[in-house]
């Protein structure tokens, strides 16, 4: 038995490239995108040649034959400095070409997964509807079946999708109801469609309180009509594949948390050396010190526990309940600092040039999207044993 903190020679190559990214070419643009909620196709386009959408694939598919790790080093680095870039990324692998790699027939997988490897396509993945979120298995759209053409003909609506929209997305793999069990439950199933299939139509972006240089739309499909192949997986698996699938993006999310927990730590830092009050820099005070003291533990923790629920991950083992405890954790801390960091800035904390506002703004959504906190707990004591 070994136990080392450490990262390996390829993985810090890779944390310290993202890193230099993230510092060099992301932060002094993004601010514009995001102040004119504009999608950042110049540094989505440099992110693809990067090879970060294909990091966690086999090279076989066009990817970088990395691991779950690898991914969540990318989306920490990338957070620390913008949560846009870093959402778009995690949804892009996650959401969009993961249930492809893992679901998918070697033909759809030859199909779709070089391009979205390559980041010149993306994918997006529609699960939440307007009525429907986290109890989604309550899901309404249907898909039936004709039996003259074998076409699936999609009906129903999806909402808050990311990078469903964007000029470059390629396909979204939808939720629907296909059928009914012989006691009367639904049987669900994902289905791959293309963007730009004859009614399947992509309302205008959302106005968002944060991630706003990320692309989210809502998504409706009326007779929307798909070739039989574009089943992904088995008929009726559809509820057991995408809570496998929002297993592993939890772990996503948490690195992508962990990452704008200590991009506040960055900033605040900096900040408190610049700014005096009473004579000397805020920094001189202890007020302050424990409170940027205390960020660093937070963000730390969160780092340890995406990197052990990913450790699991990549060995095979079972990682659903550190998953859940990792997306809790790092969720809610990053909510904390954003707050922290923003109060040491004071005013200028409140302005949107700076990038703790952004922050701020960016952290809400963690205890939200891919499971809120309360789903996050209900896993968690599901794990320990305790009644559902
Ligand atoms: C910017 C953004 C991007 C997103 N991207 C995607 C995407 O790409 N694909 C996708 O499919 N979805 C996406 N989502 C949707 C997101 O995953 C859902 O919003 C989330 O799962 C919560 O679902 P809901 O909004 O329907 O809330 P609800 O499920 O209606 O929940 C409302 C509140 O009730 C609580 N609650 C519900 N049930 C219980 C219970 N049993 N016990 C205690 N509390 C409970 C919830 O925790 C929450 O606080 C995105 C959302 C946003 C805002």
């Amino acid at each position: 038995m070994s136990i080392d903190h450490r990262l390996s020679g390829e993985h810090e190559e890779l944390r310290a490239t993202v890193a230099e990214f993230a510092r060099d070419v992301v932060a002094p643009k993004i601010g514009q995108f995001y102040e004119q909620e504009e999608f950042p196709y110049e540094i989505v386009r440099e992110m693809g040649r990067m090879g970060l959408f294909g990091l966690p694939f086999p090279e076989e598919y066009g990817g970088m034959g990395g691991d779950y790790l690898a991914l969540g080093l990318a989306l920490e680095e990338l957070a620390r400095v913008d949560s846009s870039v870093a959402i778009t990324l995690e949804a892009g692998v996650s959401l969009g070409a993961m249930p492809v790699f893992r679901f998918g027939t070697e033909e759809q997988k030859r199909t779709w997964l070089p391009k979205l490897c390559s980041g010149e396509m993306l994918g997006a993945f529609g699960l939440t509807e307007p009525d429907c979120g986290s109890d989604a298995g309550g899901t309404r759209t249907t898909a039936r079946r004709d039996e003259a053409t074998g076409e699936w003909v999609i009906n129903g609506t999806k909402c808050f999708i990311t990078n469903s929209g964007t000029d470059i997305t390629g396909l979204v793999t939808v939720t629907a109801v296909t059928g009914r069990s012989p006691e009367g439950r639904p049987r669900i199933s994902s289905i791959i469609v293309p963007s730009g299939t004859p009614g399947f139509t992509v309302s205008k972006k959302y106005s968002k309180v944060g991630w706003n240089a990320s692309d989210t739309r809502e998504l409706s499909f009326i007779d929307c009509r798909v070739p039989a192949e574009n089943l992904l997986g088995e008929e009726g698996r559809g509820y057991a594949q995408f809570l496998r699938i929002l297993d592993e993006g939890r772990i996503a999310i948490s690195a992508l948390a962990t990452g704008l927990a200590q991009g506040c730590v960055d900033e605040s830092l900096r900040y408190a050396k610049e700014r005096e009050a009473f004579g000397r820099s805020i920094g001189a005070n202890q007020a302050i010190q424990f409170k940027i003291a205390d960020m660093e533990m937070r963000a730390h923790t969160a780092r340890l526990a995406w990197r052990d629920a990913a450790s699991r991950l990549v060995h095979g083992e079972p990682f659903k309940k550190e998953a859940a405890l990792a997306k809790l954790y790092s969720s809610e801390i990053a909510v904390t600092n954003a707050r922290e960091a923003t109060q040491i800035h004071g005013g200028y904390g409140f302005m949107n040039e700076y990038p703790v506002a952004r922050m701020w703004r960016d952290s809400k959504i963690l205890e939200i999207g891919e499971g809120t906190s309360e789903v996050q707990r209900m896993l968690i004591a599901r794990e320990l044993g305790m009644e559902a």
